[in-house]
């Protein structure tokens, strides 16, 4: 049923300050059913289900379906819609407290979602870093965020590393505002995730890998040498000589740097122990 009129039949209101912009247009949601692929998906997880339009598509697609809710006053309609659904386990909470493991056990499973955008970059890590990762993730996201995450060197942020050490990300459709019931201010676009099986670059550790890039990225249009110095706590002539090791021009700026560059980085920092 059409989001508008559920809520109007529990007499609530969306709330702004949980991202709820419920997606109506049955296109986009044909769309992202379509992009999810779930034939070649045992299990799907679904993160924030609001008023269920995407869990009830879901959900007949016939495959184990477990949909998060932070939201206690959407638990009813959400029980109501997939009462003949018995696929769709249903957990109130928020996805941030809910540790990956718990949710999907060690099965494969996807993530089909349209994320709350107040929380994209922390979800994407949530996921992403998780023990048991998706084998695909097909998310709404604001449309400037999507095209942030899909850049290429020259144009890279911290999010953008993040997710394409993990998988392949592509934009697969962008979505008017009116495609959703209340209309969201910014532009929305669905995009898909491969995740790779195995790491693209050689990394020490991962968590060396992202103190590296974390620490790069710490000071906006610096040389590498001054922020990844600043962001590892070392002298510039210091960062200078890592950086140069790893047979990169340490004026360059964190923008520019390949995924294979800054793995080049985390490898030489490792080695000499920083
Ligand atoms: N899936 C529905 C749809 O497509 O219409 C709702 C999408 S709406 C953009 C995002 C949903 O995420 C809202 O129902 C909101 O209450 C829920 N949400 C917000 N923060 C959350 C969190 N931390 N954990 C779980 N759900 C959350």
């Amino acid at each position: 049923m059409n989001p508008k009129h559920l809520m109007d039949s529990f007499q609530l209101q969306p709330k702004k300050s949980l991202g709820q912009n419920f997606l109506h247009d049955p296109n986009a949601l044909d769309k992202i059913v379509h992009t999810a692929d779930l034939a070649s998906a045992a299990h799907v997880l679904e993160i924030g289900a609001g008023t269920g339009a995407l869990t009830i598509r879901l959900a007949q697609a016939d495959v184990q379906v477990t949909a998060i809710e932070i939201d206690e006053r959407l638990i009813p309609i959400l029980q109501q819609q997939i009462q003949d659904f018995p696929n769709v386990k249903l957990i109130h909470g928020n996805i941030l407290d809910l540790p990956m493991h718990d949710l999907v056990g060690d099965e494969p499973y996807s993530v089909v979602a349209n994320l709350p955008y107040y929380i994209t970059s922390a979800i994407l890590r949530h996921v992403l870093e998780a023990e048991n990762k998706p084998q695909r993730l097909v998310l709404t996201i604001q449309q400037e965020v999507a095209e942030r995450i899909i850049a290429r060197p020259g144009d890279l942020s911290l999010l953008a590393v993040s997710v394409q050490f993990y998988g392949k990300p592509s934009i697969v459709s962008r979505l008017n505002p009116a495609a959703f019931w209340p209309r969201p201010d910014v532009d929305s676009a669905v995009v898909k995730i491969e995740v790779y099986p195995a790491p693209i670059v050689e990394v020490p550790s991962e968590a060396i890998f992202f103190r590296v890039v974390r620490a790069g990225f710490s000071q906006k249009r610096k040389q590498l040498k001054n922020s990844l110095g600043a962001g590892l706590e070392i002298s510039h002539p210091e960062a200078a000589a890592i950086i140069a090791m790893a047979s990169i021009d340490p004026t360059r700026r964190a923008e520019t740097l390949a995924l294979e560059e800054w793995a080049a980085i985390a490898r030489v920092v490792a080695e000499k122990g920083v």
